[in-house]
This record gives structure tokens, sequence and C-alpha cells, in this order.
């Protein structure tokens, strides 16, 4: 790949060397899949709404194929709550379309250990908000559920007290209670909850432990998560 005279950027000419072996998987030893997609179109089982981090691509993670997953990714596997209004709603439109048109049958918020965003948060919760222009108030999306799910978010029954101590020595706690939180707010769609009420959608909370490659899950109707045996 050609660069400017003077450009420090690092090279990523690999990249486009791995569109080039997708080609020649998917459009010449092994067509099949990829002509069906582009002949009936998309038609995945599954919304992923996944952080942007570049550690935990959800395709890459589950193996799954083209055609298999819907996925918007931001910062922190956020999802604001249901405000119709002229603002710009990357986010909604990602969750309308799916459950609308698309009529996924399930929704999966994936999040992970070791989350920036996250440490963002706990930052915020501090009082030491970052000097940048976007990611404070992003990821403050989350402070209520912090507030509501960390007492439980490593699947205790009981509620512990939240202290930014606590917080700031189990950042995975947030992590976790964020992920309810996204669930939570989920169910504010007043069409995503119909589907969730009339037993045609299903949602889940994942979080992906990147000491571990462990992944820990919500059971049926909760928000809880626990290790994946
Ligand atoms: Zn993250």
């Amino acid at each position: 790949m050609d660069r400017p005279a003077g450009c420090t950027c690092r090279d990523i000419s690999h990249l486009t060397d791995g569109i080039r072996a997708f080609k020649a998987r998917h459009y010449g030893a092994s067509p099949g899949l990829m002509r069906s997609l582009v002949e009936e179109g998309q038609a995945p089982a599954t919304l992923m709404i996944s952080c942007s981090d570049s550690r935990v691509d959800p395709a890459l993670l589950s193996g799954a194929d083209p055609g298999e997953l819907f996925t918007v990714r931001n910062v922190a596997n956020l999802v604001p709550p249901y405000q119709p209004g002229p603002s710009l709603h990357g986010t909604g439109a990602a969750i309308e379309y799916a459950v609308r048109d698309l009529m996924v049958d399930h929704i999966v918020v994936m999040g992970h250990a070791h989350c920036g965003g996250i440490k963002a948060l706990i930052g915020s919760a501090e009082g030491k908000r970052m000097a940048r222009d976007f990611i404070n108030d992003w990821v403050e999306l989350a402070l209520d559920a912090c507030r509501i799910h960390v007492g439980h978010a490593d699947g205790a029954d009981s509620r512990r007290p939240v202290s930014l101590e606590l917080l700031k020595d189990n950042p995975f706690l947030v992590e976790r209670a964020a992920i309810a939180g996204s669930i939570g707010n989920l169910l504010t769609y007043p069409w995503l909850k119909e589907r969730v009420d009339a037993g045609t959608l299903q949602l889940h909370g994942w979080w992906f432990d990147l000491d571990t490659g462990d992944l820990w899950q919500t059971r049926p109707g909760e928000t809880r998560l626990f290790p994946v045996l």
C-alpha cells in the first residue's frame, strides 16, 4: 500500500490481503453462502450489541458465518432508553431495523472485561470526567444501571452496599451491571417489549472474560450473569 511521504501510520495492507483471502474462499472455493445472501437477502437470527473494543469482535469470538449476526457496536455496548426525536439515534436505528424489519429472534448484549468505556464511567462517577467531547455523556448512560444492578452483578443473591472503592476495585461488577442496564433499556422500546411479551424475541446478556476466555451469560428472564460451565 502506498503511503504519503513522512507518514508514520502503521501499515494495514494485511487487512486488504485478508479480504482477498475471504474472496478466494467465499466467492471462489465455496460461493454458495454469499450467493444466497445476495440473492435472498439477510435473515440473521441474532442482533448482537457489543463493544467497539478491538479485542472482542463478536463474529470472531463466536465463529459466526456471514449473515448470522446483525451487529451494532458502540463504546461499552450501551443501549440508550427509548427517546424518539430528532437526534441522531444510531443504536436505536439498528435495534429498530433488527427487531421490526429483520425480525431477529434474539438480542445479545455482550460486554467484556477490561472495558475502557466502563473505566471512563467509573471515572465519571468519581467526578473525573475525561477531557473528551462525547465519551463522558455516552458512558454516563449506564450510571443508573450501575446504582441499580452492581450489588448483585456477580451472581450473588444479596445486594451489597455500593461504594466508589468497590467500583474502582471491581470494574467487572460495573461491566456486568451495564449489561443488565442495557437489557432493561431495551424493554423501554415498545415494539421490542411487545415481541418479548409475545414470546417471539429473547434477550440475553453475555460478558466475555478477556483474561480467561470464559463466557458469562444471563438465564432466561433474568439480568444477572452466571459463568457458563
Ligand atoms: Zn468495552
